[in-house]
């Protein structure tokens, strides 16, 4: 009893009820079962019908013998002479039906046309009058048998029929034979069949079971493969992609898990650039500084005017230290959720107006010309602060990357689903292997002149991010010493997901 409880408790915790594996062990076990069971008892109950079938018709032919020699031996009406010749028969045709019943274990009675039990091998009922259906019916010339299981007998009815009546007269029924038989010889051959079944039925199911048992255990491993391969990764063990070709479906199962584990590989990979990066880009500024402030330690009896030059370059680096940190804590706010903007309908001509007028001192004093054209009113619905990012960073840009003497153009024109907002500079234009990473942070396509001119490689960055917040485009088209446009695209009206 422990010992079975036990194996219950490991099949538990092997298969859990919604496990695959005991899914396919019961269909197994069902789909092998059911078949094997149906067809033994189908061949048992076969088995009885035909043989009480045959059993019947065998003793109706024996019986239908009997019944010419009765007819022939008239033993209906002499049944009670005492004269010689019929007693003569009269014993031949006993002798028959004591026959007939001993050797089938059953009971035979002769009924003549006045439903009198002429004849019964039993004894009991000689004399007795019998009147049944059965008998009523088989005087008008039906033969009837039934079989009774629950009592272990078969019992049937053979007309005894005038053969002696000329061509073309109409037979007579001039009595009824009245037999009921054992079945027990069928009764032992299906006890004996019903054990045979049992055995072969028992080592089926074996069988079957050890079968379930194999192929819901081979046709999982697969998945287990799958889940210890992935258990691995996730423990650290290997970050190689996992390969489970066995199925078709594992093979999708592998090829997402691969998927997703190449794009936390990505993701891991820009997050340590991205730290590295800070990590450098912070200090810079701070060696700057340190140099600056240990070459006026070193030196004695420093100039009050050279004290002043390497202060302000001091304060200068301090202030590109700062930018950095604010555009790097600009760029975390952009990485939040969607829910964080707070959009209002604005005026985009007003905001653009706004913009221009606080940048075009700085335009003025690279001698930059800075000219807006505004095709039609527009009213969107943005982020005010996030819009005015997106602006600034694109007109600051414009302005840091001209020539001498250039030209900005600010262009704003509205359809009736979105509103463009284009920035062209006659700037230094962007190299073409480099318009595909200028997005990227710290990306700067000159990097110490960036610096010279007060970039952090961050502002196209967090442009970016703020212009997908509001499910806009950015794009970027620029030849190289010829200038730039920067085109944003933003619904007018914000889009809820
Ligand atoms: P930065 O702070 O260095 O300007 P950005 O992310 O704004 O950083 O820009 C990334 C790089 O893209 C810049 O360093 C510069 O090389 C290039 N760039 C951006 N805007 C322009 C422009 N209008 N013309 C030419 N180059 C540009």
């Amino acid at each position: 009893m422990k010992t079975i409880r036990k194996l219950i408790e490991v099949m538990r915790q092997k298969m859990p009820l919604k496990s695959l594996r005991l899914r396919i062990f019961a269909i197994v076990l069902v789909a092998g079962l059911v078949p094997g069971l149906i067809v033994g008892v189908g061949i048992v109950q076969n088995y009885e019908d035909r043989a009480v079938e045959h059993r019947i018709s065998t003793v109706q032919n024996q019986l239908k013998i009997v019944a010419n020699h009765l007819i022939s031996n008239d033993y209906m009406a002499n049944y009670r002479s005492e004269e010689q010749t019929y007693r003569n028969s009269r014993d031949v045709v006993d002798a028959e039906l004591e026959m007939l019943s001993n050797l089938y274990e059953g009971r035979v009675m002769i009924i003549n046309s006045n439903f009198k039990v002429v004849k019964d091998t039993y004894g009991i009922s000689q004399g007795k009058i019998m009147i049944s259906e059965e008998v009523i019916k088989c005087f008008q010339g039906e033969n009837l048998s039934n079989y009774d299981p629950e009592h272990g007998y078969i019992e049937m009815t053979t007309p005894i029929m005038d053969t002696t009546a000329n061509a073309g007269e109409q037979e007579v029924v001039k009595g009824v034979m009245l037999t009921s038989i054992s079945n027990g010889s069928i009764v032992a051959m299906m006890e004996m069949l019903n054990r045979r079944v049992m055995i072969i039925e028992t080592l089926l199911a074996l069988a079957i079971v050890t079968l379930a048992i194999i192929l819901s255990v081979m046709m999982t491993r697969p998945f287990n493969r799958i889940t210890q391969a992935i258990m691995d990764v996730n423990a650290g063990y290997s970050d190689a992609s996992i390969s489970v070709p066995d199925y078709a479906e594992t093979v999708h199962i592998v090829d997402a898990f691969n998927q997703l584990l190449a794009r936390m590989r990505a993701l891991d990979q820009s997050r340590q650039e991205f730290v590295a990066n800070v990590s450098h880009e912070l200090k810079t500024p701070m060696t700057s500084v340190k140099v600056l402030a240990d070459s006026l330690l070193v030196e004695q009896d420093v100039p009050a005017q050279l004290y002043r030059e390497f202060m302000e370059d001091i304060v200068s680096e301090i202030d590109r230290e700062n930018k950095i940190i604010t555009d790097l804590l600009a760029l975390v706010k952009m990485d939040k959720k969607v829910q964080d903007l707070n959009i209002t309908s604005l005026n985009i001509n007003d905001l653009v107006e706004l913009i221009l007028k606080r940048l075009r001192p700085i335009a003025r004093k690279k001698d930059v010309e800075v000219v807006f054209e505004s095709m039609r009113p527009v009213v969107a619905e943005v982020d005010e602060v996030k819009m005015t990012l997106i602006m600034t960073n694109l007109v600051e840009n414009a302005i840091k990357y001209n020539k001498e003497h250039g030209w900005i153009k600010v262009e704003l024109d509205a359809d009736h689903q979105y509103f463009t907002f284009t920035v062209s500079d006659s700037g230094i234009g962007i190299p073409e292997d480099s318009l595909a990473h200028i997005c990227e942070r710290f990306y700067r396509v000159d990097k110490s002149h960036s610096r010279e001119i007060g970039g952090t490689g961050l502002g196209l960055s967090i442009t970016k991010s703020a212009v997908l917040m509001h499910r806009g485009t950015l794009t970027i088209n620029s030849v190289e010493g010829e200038g730039s446009s920067f085109v944003v695209k933003i619904p007018l009206n914000y889009i809820v997901s």
